[in-house]
């Protein structure tokens, strides 16, 4: 069974841009099974991040079909968590607060977050113990390195125990050091607790690093593929 399972899916970004046949994917077939870590490599502008955005229901596709753990998708998915290349926390509030965030958002109700508060909190205080941020919970983001961002932004998109984490270039701004460590503590993570992970990177060697199968996005003229046939073994 796939978790993700793209078919034959076609996104223009308008009415207009449909007209003129301009895609900003075409014809993407792509599965993902259940538990397993994918690379997307490409250059700028081949489709990336329109894919992330198909795959979380923030975009729904011009054409095809796009299924999610079994699910036709229809908006945007709680089931996932998020980074980036910038970690974008909150100025204001503490790292641990900052992790805290998706759960104060899910949840339903505010009191429902303030009684399971204790039993969220140590679950944030745990995630940031893992990754190396023992110490620094209760700092503000101006007093962590923008590695120690980076960190922090990672743990808060897997507070909330999602089943695909989806992650676009989030090592991109750090150093080489940094950004190995970081790495080997994602591989770890995945490898504990088995979610999917969706990986857009534009560093090949990250990629064969981290990923189960890598696929490479190609930008012909006019056209953006997804060629399913590219993959590395493990190192
Ligand atoms: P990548 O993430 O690989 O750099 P994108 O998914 O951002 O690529 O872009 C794919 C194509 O879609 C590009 O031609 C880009 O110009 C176009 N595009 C991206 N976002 C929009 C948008 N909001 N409206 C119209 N076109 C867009
Ligand atoms: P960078 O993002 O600058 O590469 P790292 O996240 O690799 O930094 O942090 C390297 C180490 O330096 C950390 O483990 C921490 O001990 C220390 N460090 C970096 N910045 C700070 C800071 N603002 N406050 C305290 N310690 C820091």
């Amino acid at each position: 069974p796939y978790f993700v399972d793209f078919r034959d899916v076609w996104l223009a970004y308008n009415d207009e841009l449909l007209a003129q046949n301009h895609f900003a994917v075409e014809a993407i077939d792509l599965q993902v099974k259940t538990g397993e870590f994918i690379a997307i490599v490409g250059p700028s502008g081949c489709g990336k991040s329109t894919f992330m955005k198909l795959a979380t229901g923030l975009r729904m596709p011009s054409m095809g079909k796009i299924l999610i753990d079994g699910q036709p998708v229809t908006g945007p998915l709680k089931i996932s968590g998020m980074a980036f290349q910038s970690p974008s926390l909150l100025p204001w509030r503490t790292t641990v607060d900052n992790v805290l965030l998706p759960l104060e958002i899910v949840e339903p109700h505010r009191s429902q977050f303030k009684t399971k508060r204790k039993e969220y909190e140590a679950r944030a205080r745990h995630l940031l113990q893992k990754v190396g941020l023992g110490g620094y919970e209760d700092k503000f983001p101006w007093q962590l390195s923008g590695g120690m961002q980076q960190r922090a932004s990672i743990c808060r998109a897997l507070i909330h125990e999602p089943q695909m984490l989806l992650l676009d270039e989030p090592f991109g701004a750090l150093d080489a050091f940094t950004r190995e460590e970081l790495w080997c503590i994602l591989r770890d993570l995945h490898a504990e607790q088995q979610f999917n992970v969706i990986l857009v990177t534009h560093d090949l060697r990250e990629s064969v690093f981290l990923a189960d199968t890598v696929y490479v996005m190609s930008k012909s003229p006019g056209r953006f593929v997804v060629r399913r046939d590219i993959a590395f073994p493990r190192p």
